[in-house]
């Protein structure tokens, strides 16, 4: 009996041993948006606390039971979140900024989705980008007032919850050094506080959900310190050697995890992550992360995991598990057998959920594709080919669909990769300058000055939802489409012309969304049905996915901007979409440069572009709402990236004559760091978003920053029902004017109309005019 015992101990070591399989992450929202439907019906009083908790905790024992039925050895718990994993923390250590008027104890819906979403007497707190992905995280406000508790007992719950139901799971924390560093200084102490300050007070809160962790069987804990990508100071980096050195003795009988990702760890943080007491081990993006193989092979402590992020969380691409078992085996030998654990590169939460959803994807393409529940099961794959499982059935198909996406004519087009590739070596600058260009423009447009114009969008409503939908569905005929896309347009025209406006918009009333539209004229590009990503709480995206070399077999605006221009005599904006937001609000392919994929879309809309002026089409607008956001992690690779992002920009538009008016959009007001790369986009004119932080943009100008263009710097926040009044708009307009010339200033709303209701934008509109014409008067 005993001898028995012994050998099933022996067989459990070996198959521990052997099997190290983990995830990072895992998305929350269901396959079907399960808890997006589920948070909003809450939210709109039509369901109760406890129907929500019930759909949240289905989802989370499903994926539980989907991770363990798969094998995989580490897997998360805590990475549910009803909002957003740092709001948990904040509700973790009782941060709640005072106006939210909580009075202690554990922290329910109440008060945690207030926070979140404001409510009816106090705003929501202020939401920011995770890192480089398009994930928004509610940013901390702490100052030195903020009294820590441990306030919200979720991460033991749930870690009992997958106990019950027969899992035992890593609870997964937001590091408390990344906490502090993700946070911002609470209002009055803004200029002064140093939130790293604070590491000895939430520490003490750690420690008690670390000991209650304990108390309830836990055996790893997973600390995700992300941070440690970015660029950190010296006092940053000792910050986590005192968080790490404080919480040792508490973690003691614990297995600590500290995962990084997104990007390699910098060589100085490396060291001081390999340093840091009390750990057991990392995780380490191999995706992104270009020098972490190098890293590794130079200075990986010995005796510690090693948790090798091989299989992408940002992509929706199957694995390539020939290659990445390659390089495992070389982890191998410098790590130990023992100590090697395949994983993730990030959370799969950046990722769709679940492939066996999408019915609107052909075999080919799909057999292309991993989601988050693909990839659980590739992780595991991987792990047990280590071991000497190889399911070889199982890697061949991949070794195919790697094959066939290789050498795929729907992936490959030698025009368009010839025409790219030459794109390099060139400059692609208007031959004009940009003042002449504005005279030469201005004679043929004869605008007023301080013109005043919209960014693009008017009001979507339901009725021309339906429309879109019907025709989609083709329940209604083209004929009877076009008719209603028409009345619409000449709609949105004549109100236009009632209101004064100078340069007009066709109101976009036949996009949905402005990258999908393009997407789906363009070759290349696949559209899933449910491939969505969370964005911010119960918000998800749909990111279109470039497959291949992307080309544009006809026209696709022209027909609806000449219609719309011969509805008037003023100019019609010609309105497109810009190649670097359609690049940055897709998935990408991996398997040529980011820059390469954003020079071919600029091919395409260069013909666009040029169709347009063609057809009669005098200003153009190429809206680059995301140009920002595709900004490197490090300051080091910023140059790289603008370069070819402002040049790719570029592209779409040197082909046209100096009378032909370039104007961009973009969607925020914090480009002070990169108003070099937007005035190198040579653009005639930009629009940009502006009124929620007039100080800041003009600032730049103040300081004395040559802008020649044409200028508009919103003078209404569109995100708000809020209608502004006519002297408001005036004296923002006048502010403009203290610091920019007279003859560059354009006026115009933040941004498109159409998330707001007429209601609402024609009298915001009546006021933005009058207050253009009475400062026309007075100058
Ligand atoms: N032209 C688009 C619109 O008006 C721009 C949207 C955006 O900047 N996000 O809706
Ligand atoms: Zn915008």
């Amino acid at each position: 009996m005993v001898v028995f015992l012994c050998f099933l101990k022996l067989v459990n070591v070996w198959w521990n041993r052997t099997m190290a399989s983990h995830i990072v992450g895992y998305p929350r929202m269901g396959p079907k948006r399960e808890l997006k439907f589920a948070l909003e019906s809450f939210w709109d009083g039509k369901s109760t606390a406890e129907d929500l908790q019930k759909v949240a905790a289905d989802l989370r024992s499903s994926i539980w039971k989907q991770m363990s039925d798969a094998g995989i050895k580490y897997i998360p718990s805590n990475t549910f979140s009803y909002y957003d994993q740092v709001l948990d923390t904040t509700a973790m250590l009782g941060a709640v900024p005072a106006r939210y008027n909580w009075n202690g104890g554990e922290i329910g819906f109440d008060t945690y989705f207030s926070m979140a979403r404001g409510n009816a007497s106090v705003p929501a707190m202020e939401m920011t980008k995770w890192f480089d992905t398009n994930y928004h995280f509610i940013v901390p406000e702490l100052g030195p007032d903020v009294k820590f508790s441990y306030a919200s007992h979720k991460a033991v719950t749930e870690y009992k919850e997958a106990k019950a139901l027969g899992v035992d799971t890593v609870p997964v924390f937001v590091g408390p050094v990344s906490y502090l560093l993700l946070s911002k200084p609470a209002k009055g102490v803004e200029k002064t506080f140093d939130l790293l300050s604070l590491l000895d007070k939430i520490l003490p809160i750690y420690k008690e959900v670390i000991a209650e962790l304990k108390e309830a069987g836990a055996t790893w804990i997973q600390f995700d310190e992300a941070t440690l990508v970015k660029d950190l100071e010296p006092y940053q980096l000792e910050a986590f050697t005192k968080a790490y050195s404080a919480l040792e003795s508490a973690c003691s009988g614990l297995n600590v995890i500290v995962a990084t990702y997104f990007a390699d760890v910098p060589a100085e943080a490396f060291k001081t992550l390999t340093s840091l007491p009390g750990v057991s081990g990392y995780t380490f993006d191999l995706v992104r992360g270009e020098k972490t193989l190098g890293l590794i092979k130079s200075s990986f402590p010995s005796g510690k995991y090693l948790f090798a992020g091989v299989v992408d969380g940002r992509n929706i691409w199957a694995n390539d598990l020939a290659g990445s078992l390659t390089v495992l085996k070389s982890l191998e030998g410098i790590v130990g057998k023992d100590k090697l654990v395949v994983s993730t590169s990030c959370s799969l939460l950046h990722t769709a959920v679940d492939l066996v959803n999408e019915t609107k994807l052909d075999d080919e393409i799909k057999s292309w594709l991993a989601f988050a529940a693909q990839k659980v099961v590739e992780v595991n794959a991987l792990a047990k080919a280590l071991a000497g499982q190889k399911d070889e059935a199982y890697f061949s198909a991949n070794a195919a669909a790697q094959a066939s996406r290789k050498s795929s004519p729907r992936v490959t087009n030698e025009a368009v990769q010839k025409a790219a590739a030459a794109l390099r070596g060139s400059d692609h600058r208007r031959a004009t300058n940009v003042s002449a260009r504005l005279d030469a423009q201005q004679k043929k447009l004869n605008l007023p000055i301080l013109p005043t114009t919209t960014i693009g969008s008017f009001p979507q409503t339901i009725e021309l939802r339906r429309v879109r939908r019907e025709y989609k569905a083709k329940k209604i005929s083209e004929e009877e489409y076009v008719k209603a896309i028409k009345e619409e347009i000449s709609k949105v025209v004549q109100l236009q012309e009632e209101l004064d406006i100078d340069v007009l918009v066709h109101g976009e009333p036949e996009r949905n969304d402005m990258v999908e539209y393009f997407g789906e004229q363009l070759s290349g590009f696949a559209f899933t049905a449910n491939g969505w990503v969370q964005s911010y709480g119960s918000r998800c995206v749909k990111p279109p996915i470039i497959y291949g070399d992307v080309s544009r077999p006809k026209a696709m605006t022209v027909f609806w901007s000449s219609m719309a221009q011969e509805m008037t005599k003023r100019p019609m904006k010609g309105m497109l979409t810009g190649p670097v937001t359609i690049l940055n609000w897709s998935f990408v392919r991996n398997d040529q440069p980011r820059f390469e994929t954003c020079y071919q879309i600029a091919l395409a809309i260069k013909d666009e572009v040029e169709d347009l002026e063609k057809a009669g089409i005098t200003v153009i607008q190429i809206d680059e709402a995301a140009l920002r956001e595709g900004l490197p992690l490090r300051k080091a690779e910023h140059a790289f990236y603008l370069d070819w992002a402002v040049h790719s920009f570029r592209i779409t538009n040197v082909g046209v004559a100096d009378t032909t008016q370039i104007h961009t959009h973009m969607c925020y007001s914090n480009f002070n760091d990169i108003i070099h790369s937007i005035i190198n986009m040579d653009a005639d004119v930009i629009t940009i978003e502006n009124s929620r932080s007039d100080e800041k943009l003009l600032s730049v100008f103040r300081e004395g920053v040559k802008y020649g263009a044409g200028i508009g710097p919103g003078v209404y926040d569109i995100h708000s029902p809020r209608i502004p009044s006519m002297e408001e708009i005036h004296d923002r307009i006048n502010k403009m004017l203290a610091v920019l010339e007279t003859n560059i200033l354009w006026v115009n709303p933040d941004c498109g109309l159409k998330t707001r209701k007429y209601g609402e934008v024609k009298p915001a509109l009546q006021n933005m005019v009058a207050a253009a014409k009475k400062l026309r008067a007075e100058l």
